[in-house]
Order: structure tokens, then sequence, then C-alpha cells
């Protein structure tokens, strides 16, 4: 059994015992580990780590500050493989699948090694006479993230380099459901020689979270999670005066239009819908199949469907992991039944899956004729359920986009460049694919979607990640020729 604590001050600690959390290995259901659940008290000794780290770190050197970022990045590339193991022994994605979300967080890492160019600041030499203007960035001081269970690594690494490249000190509430491998990436970020204090780890519930959103030295918060506890943290940092970004739920489309590449569309709806079992923010939940092309991709998806190879995702050979938790293959599964009774056809049905283990499984499951007052359309289920939604047009298609809640990212399929063009601009989404399932911008690009699926004013990671993290100061500089002083009350123009 693994106990698992927190790590304040760089020191691994145990929490009070009497609030705790079982961790579970979703591809058998057996209880793998104990978590301690931070106290307000556990919070507030890493806050006050972090805040007195903060002196020195705001001031180290760039130098230092990229050389230490540097020997992090090759730290998590050289452990790259452990971490994936223990991703995937708690969240159940395939290992493959782990491995890529690591090379996703590693640019981030790489990003924040350019910290001496990100933050160069601008200068107008002469903005008046004998004036100069500078604009520098300064850090905030302790920053929170609070992080969702369905990229354990990767969403950390979206918040923490950039943070702490910035020169601000991070206080991390990881999931708790997987909180193994965002552990281990702090053991790593130690060992790369970052000071103790800089990073921060307090494992736990709503309590860790409350306390993080009042405390009067935590100066921003970043999160990564569902909607409502987005919208939760979006009115909590407003009332306590902390700076926020907080991104949430999904429901992402992907239109294929009738000239599209079929086997490819296929392939990529398949591949979209299906990867890490539907947990990913960015998954495509519903293909749009515009005018007669509907037959012949359903049929086509229904193939690649039926021949996925479900199972533990440490087997060589899995395609698709397990859920979460058993509540979430509860709720996917209810999913499921309530669309065929609404009239969805199913045409892959995964509620029957034999996996020979007593894990989270659901099979891939496709429905077809799924209308927009279906459960299974307007939620976001977060499971492996795929439902096409058939249109006469292209506008109908987009008025979908524009209709849904949630606004994180859409797709189109086609080969006609002026469509895809257009689409571009008319889908009301953050992240726009064209002929690319899954936008995930790359790490000096910046992430975040529209509508429900971001609260706050910046996106995260990239050039918008270095905005969040800093706050502008401007110095206007005189000198002045003392033979030429004289008093003057008028309004400072500029000439
Ligand atoms: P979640 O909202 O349940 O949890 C996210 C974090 O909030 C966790 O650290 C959790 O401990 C904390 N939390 C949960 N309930 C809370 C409460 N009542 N008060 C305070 N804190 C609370 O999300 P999840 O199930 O871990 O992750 C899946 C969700 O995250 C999906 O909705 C998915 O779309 C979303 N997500 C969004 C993005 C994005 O970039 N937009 C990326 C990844 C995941």
């Amino acid at each position: 059994m693994n106990d698992i604590g927190h790590l304040i001050d760089g020191v691994t600690v145990g929490g009070a015992p009497e609030r705790t959390t079982a961790v579970f290995n979703p591809a058998t259901g057996e209880q793998s580990g104990l978590l301690s659940l931070a106290s307000v008290d556990d919070v507030d000794t890493a806050v006050a780590a972090a805040k007195a780290a903060f002196e020195s770190w705001s001031t180290t050197s760039l130098a230092r500050r990229t050389k230490l970022m540097y020997a992090f990045r090759n730290l998590v590339e050289a452990n790259a493989e452990e971490l994936a193991r223990r991703l995937t022994a708690e969240h159940g994605k395939v290992l493959s699948d782990s491995a890529g979300e690591i090379a996703r967080g590693l640019e981030n890492i790489e990003f924040a090694c350019n910290i001496g160019e990100l933050l160069k600041g601008t200068t107008s030499e002469s903005a008046s006479t004998g004036v100069d203007v500078t604009t520098t960035r300064r850090p905030l001081g302790v920053v929170a993230g609070i992080t969702p269970f369905n990229f354990p690594a990767m969403v950390p690494l979206w918040m923490i380099p950039n943070a702490v490249a910035c020169g601000n000190t991070f206080v991390l509430k990881p999931s708790e459901r997987d909180p193994s491998a965002p552990m281990f990436l702090a053991e790593l970020f130690h060992e790369a020689g970052f000071p103790d204090g800089v990073l921060n780890v307090v494992n736990g519930d709503k309590v860790a979270v409350d306390r993080l959103l009042e405390h009067p030295d935590v100066a921003a918060v970043s999160f990564v999670g569902s909607t409502p506890i987005a919208k939760y943290i979006a009115q909590q940092a407003t009332a306590h005066s902390k700076r926020f970004q907080a991104l949430g739920g999904a429901k992402n489309h992907m239109v294929v239009l009738p000239d599209a590449d079929i086997d490819m569309a296929a392939d990529a709806a398949v591949s979209a819908g299906f990867g890490s079992a539907g947990e990913r923010c960015m998954a495509i939940s519903v293909v749009v199949a515009v005018g007669d092309c509907a037959d012949t991709l359903v049929t086509a998806i229904e193939d690649r469907t039926r021949r996925l190879v479900v199972g533990d995702g440490t087997d060589t050979g899995t395609e698709m992991g397990p859920l979460i938790t058993r509540d979430a293959q509860t709720r996917v599964l209810g999913y499921i039944d309530a669309g065929e009774a609404a009239g969805a056809q199913v045409v892959v049905d995964g509620r029957i899956v034999d996996t020979g283990s007593d894990g989270y499984f659901v099979g891939p499951t496709l429905l077809d004729e799924v209308s927009t007052d279906m459960s299974v359309y307007t939620d976001e289920i977060f499971g492996p359920v795929l439902s096409v939604v058939r249109v006469d047009t292209y506008q109908q298609g987009v008025d979908l986009i524009k209709n849904n809640q949630w606004g994180n990212g859409a797709a189109i399929f086609t080969q006609n460049g002026a469509a895809a063009r257009r689409f571009q601009e008319d889908a009301d989404a953050g992240m726009i694919g064209v002929n690319v399932p899954v936008p995930v911008p790359v790490g000096y690009h910046s992430f975040g979607g529209w509508k429900d699926s971001l609260f706050g004013d910046t996106t995260m990671y990239g050039p918008e990640g270095i905005r969040f993290y800093t706050k502008a100061k401007v110095t206007t500089t005189r000198w002045p020729d003392a033979s030429k002083s004289r008093v003057d009350l008028g309004f400072p123009t500029n000439d």
C-alpha cells in the first residue's frame, strides 16, 4: 500500500491520520494507496513555505532559473518511463498515452527554459525628449494550481514551469484520484536543484481548495477541471480579490463534410473519441455528419470501434483502458441507457465488456441518430461514448457548435480549403482543428476554450501563461540637463 502525504518546503510529510482517502488501480478495482487529505493547517504551512521562498526566488537571476529549468526538463525526460508507469497505475490510460501526456508536458518545461527571452520587457527610448519608458513584468508572489485527474502530469506542467520561471513560488493541489504522478514530478523538481519552498504539493479535497482560495498570501489561482467547480473557483477567487484562470469542461464537435476522406475522418473520430477512454477535455464526443456521407462514415467508425482492444493499460496491445472510478463507470453506463431510451441507435454497445477483471471498464460505444435534446448530447459524459448527429448542411453543423454550452475545441474534416477557412472563422470555440481532431496547441501557443470551457481572461501556458503569472511595471525615466530645469505646473505632455 502506497502512503501518500504532501511535499512542503522540500520535505515529504504525512498528513493527519483522520483525513484520508483511498487511491485505486482502476484496471483492477483494487486499492493501491492511501492519500492524506490536507487540513487548513497543512495548506497554511505550505503557503508559508512558498511565501518564505518567494523573496530570494523572485530575485534569483534568470541565468540560474534557466539552468534549473533545463535540469528539471532533463530529469523528467530521463524518468519518463517511470512517470508513465505511476500515472497509468492510478489513472488507467494505456502506457503509450501516458508517455504522450508526459511528452506534451515536457513542451511546457521547454517553453519556460526560454524565460530570459520571455521576460525581456519592452523599452521606448526617447518617448519624450530625454525620457525613456520601460515595461517590465514582475512575479505575483505565491500562486496556486488546482488540477484534474485526467492529465495528472501534463496539467500541473501547464502551470508550474511558467509560474516558477517568472519568479513565483507555487502550491499545487493535484486531483485526489491519481496523486502519484504529480508527487513524482515534484520530487524531480527538487532533485533538479530548485530551492525548498519554491514548489509545494498539498494533496486534498475541497478543504484544501477552499483554504487556497481564501488565503490572503495566495495571489493567483490556476484551475483546470469540471465546469461547475471552475465557476465556483471563479466566484471565490473574485470574492477574495485573486487573479484566476479556471478552465472547465467540454463537448467537442467534429464536423465531417461530404468531400472528406472518410477513412481518415473515421480514424480520427475513433482516436479522438476513445483515446484515454474519452476522458480528455479535447476528446471528440460528437461527430457531425453532413449530407450524404453519414452512412459510409458511421460504418467506417463502427468497423474501427469494434476492433479496439480494451483492457489493463499496462498490457502491451491494450488500446483503451478503464475509467477513473466506479462512480464514473456507473455514470457513463447510465448515459448509454438514457441515450438508447431516448431513441439513439446503439451501433456499438460498450455496456458489456469482458476484460477478465473487476476494473472500471466501459467499452467504446457508438451512438447514431443522436438529437440535441438527448442527455448524451447535452451533457459532458467524459467517457468512451461517441455520438453521431446527422445534419443536411454545413451551416447546421456550425450552428450546433454555436448553440452548445461549451467551446473548447471544434474540428472540421474536409478537402476543401475554402470550407476549412470559413469554419476556422465560423466555429464558436477557442481551439480549431482542420483535419486535426484534437487540436491541443503546442507549448509556445496557449490553451483555452470559450464559453463554459474557460472563466477568466487568460488562457493557459505559452505566452498567455507568462502574462497570467506576471504583473506589468512601467518605469518612466528622465535624465535632464540640470541647467535647463524650471518649475512648470502644466500637465506633462510628450514632445
Ligand atoms: P473536478 O472538477 O471534479 O476536479 C478538479 C479539481 O477540483 C480537483 O483537484 C478536485 O479535488 C477539485 N474539486 C473537486 N470538487 C471540488 C469542490 N466541490 N470544491 C473545490 N474543489 C473541488 O474535475 P475532474 O473530474 O478531476 O476532471 C475532469 C473534468 O476536467 C472534465 O470536466 C474535463 O473536461 C475537465 N478538464 C478540462 C480541461 C480544460 O483544459 N478545459 C482539461 C482537463 C480536464
